[in-house]
């Protein structure tokens, strides 16, 4: 099976041909400029006239930014980073055009589903996965399937409010998850304190100055926060954290140790993974979906 696979983020489009008998190589990702400023109508163009100059495909897998109705692969809702974007038929758009077969899925839920299932078959148990970057992604999957919720919109960790009363976020909520334990509020709280800019590389390299430490060991608790509730909500067999902050190990080691130390004694057989994929995740996802999806 020969499967044309699409990420389209605010960014960057990336994509690549995929035959299903033959091993992923990350040689196969080719990306383009999104040009989201442009609107929906010439990003989806513009994809469809990337997917052209493929060769011949036997269904294509959309994993995208925004909210989306797996069932009719149409975006429920997107902020305005690609405008216009809320209410585009991409599945039905694709179909029409290519006359084949699409699966679309959210970027975050496609790319924590890839992380179980790229690669492996008879996925079993509750896995709970977790996206760090500007804000927080989340995805449910129970035995391999990811959970929709009643309007395919489950799994919104980042806006769990985990302080009472707390700073304002991006959904007009106070105190939201996200606010707090994204990349993005680790990076904000450093220039805060230091009252200057400061990328993650520097926070890595100076984690053992007493500054730093103490930046950082707020923000783990931040982080483990959200994951005690989770891990009680709901009694995963695993836990997987991606975003590129997650790929530093002595943030993964600190989080999960300070984490099992928390939970209840019941839920401490809980796995605590990194994400392996890197950015490939959401197109492997999209290429699963593909593969998976009932004809
Ligand atoms: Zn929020």
């Amino acid at each position: 099976l020969k499967i044309a696979a699409l990420d389209i983020g605010g960014t960057n489009i990336k994509y690549c041909l995929y035959d299903t008998e033959k091993p992923f190589s990350a040689e196969l990702l080719r990306s383009v400029p999104t040009h989201a400023q442009r609107g929906a109508e010439y990003v989806i163009d513009h994809a469809i006239r990337t997917l052209e100059g493929l060769e011949k495909f036997d269904r294509i897998g959309v994993s995208t930014a925004g909210q989306v109705d797996p069932v009719s692969g149409t975006i429920i809702f997107a902020s305005d980073t690609i405008r216009g974007y809320t209410g585009t038929q991409v599945a039905r758009i694709f179909t029409e055009h290519f006359n084949k077969p699409t699966a679309v899925e959210n970027d975050v839920n496609a790319a924590i589903l890839a992380e179980v299932s790229f690669g492996t078959k008879n996925v079993e148990g509750c896995i709970i996965g977790l996206a760090y970057g500007t804000g927080i992604g989340g995805a449910i999957i129970q035995d391999g399937k990811l959970f929709a919720g009643s309007s395919n919109a489950a799994a919104e960790f980042g806006h769990m409010i985990t302080h009472a009363d707390g700073v304002r976020c991006i959904c007009g909520q106070n105190g939201c998850y996200e606010a707090y334990a994204s990349a993005a509020a680790l990076i904000r709280n450093a220039e805060r304190r230091f009252g200057k800019p400061v990328d993650g590389y520097e926070i890595a390299r100076q984690r053992h100055e007493p500054a730093f430490k103490a930046l950082l060991e707020d923000w783990y608790m931040e982080v483990v926060y959200g994951l005690i509730n989770l891990v009680h909500i709901f009694n995963p067999h695993e836990l997987i954290l991606g975003g590129g902050i997650m790929e530093n190990d002595f943030i993964m080691e600190a989080i999960t140790e300070r984490l099992i130390e928390k939970i209840l004694p019941s839920y401490k057989h809980v796995k605590v993974k990194g994400a392996r994929l890197g950015n490939a995740s959401g197109l492997l996802g999209a290429i699963h979906l593909a593969q998976t999806m009932v004809i």
